[in-house]
């Protein structure tokens, strides 16, 4: 079985309970929940059964060994996790506005995921995993990115595969070295996974069929666009899959592409058809949003079946 690794951002989210009123004033908070995109991913896949590993950095302190723990119990070799004396866990204050569309303050750049280093337990991990999955909001800090960067050149020597979903957040599409950062990423991926608009991300392409051509055309096997609860829509050289969402109570978005990412790249991973890898990453992403706080909705695979039982599918 191939092990699954992800590198980046472990921290916890606090999530304002009332729609629109920012955070100028005080209002009513929920949380703290397990959060950071690459941590909400690996958690997925650890729940999924599938062999899996993260390289992480934590200060030691509540935030942090709540992570910990929670990524142990779902089956995620967390061996890669550096816990930092010194350190702070970092953390994300997010409010949704009246439109529902969401608005975070980060506390990461100077906390102890931002020094993570592919050394240790962190290089050995490299070096035994076969699959890569980098998310664009780990790339905020340049020791990260060396890290990520390192570790491609690693599993792709040895014949593995990486996975990339943008996740691009405009808080930080601007930090330094951000843009340079993506391009290099890209430019080594074999599965794609961008929301909506990010499919544009890499090309001056304004049509969905020319931008997934020529994303094909740098060598990309397969491009998955998640579209919310419209569903997701899977590409490659020789067919185009769409798979409509479900429809369930949006309770909170966030973690819905981490999860969704997480069941799509075990089963691609697995050989499993794109057909049943696009359905069964459609059902994540959708019971991940009926619950609030971003790892909250992670689901088991006995979870997933019976949810695609009770939609008939
Ligand atoms: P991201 O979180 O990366 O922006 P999306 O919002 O597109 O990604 O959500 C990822 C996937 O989760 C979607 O493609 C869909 O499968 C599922 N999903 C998200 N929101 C909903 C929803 N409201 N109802 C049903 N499924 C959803």
């Amino acid at each position: 079985m191939s092990k699954i690794l992800t590198i980046g951002e472990i921290l916890v989210e606090i999530i304002a309970t009332e729609r629109g009123n920012g955070f100028r004033a005080p209002v009513s908070l929920i949380g703290p929940f397990p959060s950071g995109a690459p941590a909400i991913f690996i958690d997925q896949v650890g729940k999924l059964g599938q062999d899996c590993a993260i390289i992480s950095r934590v200060g030691d302190d509540d935030f942090g060994h709540l992570n910990v723990d929670r990524l142990r119990a779902d089956n995620v070799d967390v061996s890669g996790i550096d816990i930092v004396p010194q350190g702070t866990t970092g953390s994300a204050f997010v409010r949704y506005r009246e439109d529902g569309s969401r608005a975070f303050v980060f506390n990461i750049r100077h906390s102890a995921c931002g020094t993570i280093e592919l050394t240790g337990n962190a290089a050995r991990l490299a070096e035994e995993c076969t699959h890569l999955h980098v998310m664009g909001t780990s790339l905020y800090a340049p020791s990260v990115v060396d890290s990520i960067l390192a570790a491609i050149r690693i599993i792709k020597s040895k014949g593995g595969t990486v996975s990339f979903d943008p996740n691009l957040r405009p808080e930080i599409l601007n930090a330094p070295g951000m843009r340079e950062a993506l391009k290099a990423v890209i430019a080594q991926t074999d599965l794609f996974l961008p929301s909506g608009a990010e499919l544009y991300l890499f090309t001056e392409a304004t049509d969905e069929k020319d931008a997934v051509k020529e994303l094909l055309a740098t060598g990309i096997k397969a491009v998955v666009v998640k579209q919310g609860s419209v569903g997701a829509t899977y590409f490659d050289q020789t067919r185009t899959l769409t798979s409509p969402g479900f429809a369930v109570e949006e309770v909170d978005p966030t973690g819905a592409g981490d999860c969704f990412g997480a069941a799509f790249v075990t089963f691609w991973l697995n050989g499993a058809e794109p057909e049943q890898a696009l359905l069964y990453a459609n059902a994540c992403g959708a019971r991940a949003v009926t619950k609030a706080g971003p790892m909250e909705g992670a689901s088991t695979r006995a979870e997933l079946d019976a949810f695609l039982v009770s939609q008939k599918v």
